[in-house]
């Protein structure tokens, strides 16, 4: 028999899919780690169950506890949803401009909302400053504790990566992988797998998007932000603690004109349905591969399901009013066949 005791223990062990056109442009083997196959369909999951263990082994969370976040909203979900399995009750700090299904399927998961404007992280309403004092408050009338997960400077959060997605990827490819690419919310998936793989000599890169300060800071030594973009749940702008120690060997910054072809490519020809930041992933993988040249096998991370996107990224209209590239096959209205 092959059960699952509960969803804790279904979260990780996702595929490694070949991403055949991308594959073939290089000839390298391009192959994504399928994190959207987790139960909160996002890599973020695994997060999740890693900080909640660890409150849970310190003695934080207690049965019954609260656990508080300040997020995008994929790691809420995998905070609601492991910790509904697990029997905590979780308040989620999310800003008003995350898109509109993230919101619906946390509440859905069960957790308790609170919106706040978009504010940068030097504002002490910025959503994760805000969820750290929500978190301290609740603890003075929660006797079974509570967690401010904290995923940002949390290394638990890291852990996961460096204790599963490193070496379940090292594993599926038999040693075999050279090079890595992600880009970085908070850098636990980045800094995680690049701490399990570097070390085995594999290539760590990183893909930043237009508005993100990384890819200056690991190309010149300054934090500098210039740009935009519609991906969601990545775009660092600070060293966080979980990016502490940890240096990658390439950097790129991906313009979404580059990523985002991609996503609708893959969406048509390869039935893989993706979110934004799995296209400036994959778009970082081509640029690696071309830059350890043909032969090599590139692993990037397919970070989350893109039904979760459908008013922005798969949105005609959002795109076009943001100006960028949208397939005529978007548009197409209802079938034409009887
Ligand atoms: N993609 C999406 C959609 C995310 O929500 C996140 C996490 N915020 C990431 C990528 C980046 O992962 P990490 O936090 O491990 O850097």
């Amino acid at each position: 028999m092959d059960i699952k005791s509960d969803l804790a223990a279904a979260v990780g062990n996702t595929p490694l899919i070949r991403l055949r056109a991308a594959s073939e442009a290089t000839g390298c083997e391009i192959l994504g780690k399928a994190e959207f196959l987790n139960p909160g369909q996002s890599v973020k999951d695994r997060a999740a169950l890693w900080m909640i263990r660890d409150a849970v082994a310190k003695g934080t969370l207690k049965p019954g506890g609260t656990i508080v976040e300040g997020t995008a909203g994929n790691t809420g979900i995998g905070l609601a949803l492991v910790g509904a399995s697990m029997g905590f009750k979780t308040v989620i700090v999310i800003p008003e401009t995350q898109s509109q299904e993230k919101k619906d399927m946390l509440r859905l998961a069960g957790a308790e909302l609170v919106q706040v404007p978009a504010a940068p992280y030097r504002n002490p309403n910025n959503y994760v400053r805000y969820s750290g004092r929500l978190a301290e408050e609740l603890a003075k009338t929660t006797p079974e504790g509570v967690l401010w997960a904290n995923q940002f400077d949390n290394v638990a959060n890291r852990q996961a990566h460096i204790d599963a997605t490193g070496p379940e990827i090292w594993e599926q490819t038999q040693g075999k992988v050279d090079g890595f690419v992600s880009a970085v919310g908070t850098g636990g998936t980045l800094a995680g797998v690049g701490m399990a793989l570097q070390p085995k000599g594999v290539k760590i890169a990183l893909a930043d998007p237009e508005g993100a300060a990384l890819h200056s800071f690991y190309t010149t030594g300054e934090l500098k932000a210039e740009g935009d973009s519609i991906t969601e749940g990545i775009g660092q702008g600070r060293i966080t603690a979980n990016l502490e120690g940890f240096t990658p060997d390439f950097s790129y910054k991906i313009p979404d004109s580059e990523a985002l072809p991609i996503v609708f490519d893959l969406l048509k020809h390869e039935g893989l349905c993706l979110g934004g930041s799995s296209g400036i992933n994959i778009a970082g993988a081509i640029r690696l591969a071309r830059e350890l040249g043909p032969g090599h096998t590139i692993v990037t991370v397919l970070c989350d399901y893109g039904t979760r996107y459908q008013s922005k990224l798969f949105n005609p209209d959002f795109l076009k009013a943001k100006g960028l590239p949208a397939p005529d096959w978007l548009d197409r209205g209802p079938s034409s066949i009887p």
